[in-house]
């Protein structure tokens, strides 16, 4: 974590928001992650000219494609592109005229969940139909959220997530305005969400003693079940696991249904839980056998917990866990839960008062 006097932080910081998390790039040059930007833009190539430095193009809704392209920030809301000498406004400009600047990290993080979508089996698992299964969707959130945005309300989206689009022109944050912020939510808003040195210290950390209870108290239904769950030959419980993959748990209340082993394997599973992806089995049972932890951890009290970290910051829950994590499921929940046409179901409701 870099630590930055408030000099630095004035040279450091963009009046540009990240249009996926919301949060500030880092000017040029920067080689932080925080630094490194896309444009995500649209591009009729029957009515323009090809353009140079795109990294990658998707088609979008209205015949066109969505551009990738790597910018960084310079002044203002301008950005410079990275290939060629063209500047463009964040947000707008003459002739890109719809373009949104997001970290490469969060757009990294979408395009994983885009993946996770498009492996997972179960189309009924799909929590609604206009959600993002492709960059080409992302594009079109972000595309309804800036025309359902009114300049008579307010420049913050604090709907459906706590996803807040900066403000045209003037841009401007309110929810993460820094000056609002305490060190600890600016050190988690800060923190690399792609690359967590200290992934699986920060799990182990976090793993509480499992409570002797757990054990004595199961009834006779519960055992059974255990047993039965357990006995099951490999093949078929692995397909069992399959059917909570993405896992989503609605309760951190333990229920002690399955055993301690079974809930480590979906922490350590690489797709139960999808933003845990790059936790390295291997290392997470060297790090055990380094440390001194007790021989019995409850390991669905943290696999629950971790279900439950919600974009909004709430520090309370497990305060062990490590800054880049905790940045990473924010961003993961925001990019989860979006949807073509969020903001102006949320805005419907308010101006109708239901909420
Ligand atoms: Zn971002």
């Amino acid at each position: 974590m870099l630590s930055l006097d408030l000099s630095e932080e004035h040279w450091l910081y963009s009046n540009v928001f990240c249009a996926i998390c919301g949060t500030a790039f880092w000017r040029h040059p920067c080689e932080e992650w925080a630094g490194k930007v896309v444009l995500l833009t649209e591009h009729d190539s029957s009515e323009l000219p090809p353009i140079a430095g795109w990294t990658a193009k998707h088609e979008s809704k209205r015949g066109a494609q969505v551009l990738e392209w790597p910018a960084v920030i310079t002044e203002g809301s301008r950005c410079q592109l990275v290939h060629g000498e063209a500047s463009v406004n964040a947000y707008s400009d003459w002739d890109l005229s719809q373009n949104f600047p997001v970290h490469e990290a969060c757009l990294e993080l979408a395009k994983q969940i885009i993946q996770v979508r498009s492996k997972n089996r179960d189309s009924t698992k799909k929590t609604h139909p206009r959600q993002v299964t492709s960059v080409s969707d992302l594009f079109e959130v972000l595309m309804a959220r800036r025309s359902t945005w009114d300049w008579g309300i307010t420049e913050k989206l604090d709907a459906p997530h706590n996803y807040y689009l900066p403000r045209e022109y003037y841009v401007h944050n309110i929810y993460y305005d820094r000056e609002c912020l305490t060190k600890e939510e600016k050190d988690v808003l800060e923190a690399d969400p792609l690359d967590i040195p200290d992934l699986v210290e920060s799990l182990i950390s976090c793993l509480q003693p499992l409570p002797q209870r757990s054990h004595e108290n199961l009834s006779a239904f519960r055992v059974q079940f255990q047993r039965r769950i357990e006995s099951l030959p490999a093949e078929l419980f692995l397909s069992v696991l399959d059917y909570l993959y993405p896992l989503k748990i609605d309760s951190s209340e333990c229920t002690r249904l399955l055993s301690p082993s079974i809930w480590k394997g979906m922490l350590l599973n690489g797709q139960i839980i999808p933003f845990l992806s790059d936790l390295d089995s291997t290392d997470f049972e060297q790090e055990l056998l380094n440390c001194s932890c007790p021989a019995e951890l409850d390991y669905e009290r943290l696999v629950r917990q971790l279900t439950q970290v919600a974009p909004k910051l709430n520090m309370a829950l497990l305060p062990d866990l490590s800054v880049g994590l905790r940045n990473r499921i924010r961003i993961w929940k925001l990019v989860q839960e979006m949807y073509v046409g969020d903001y102006g179901d949320w805005y419907n409701k308010c101006m109708s008062g239901t909420i």
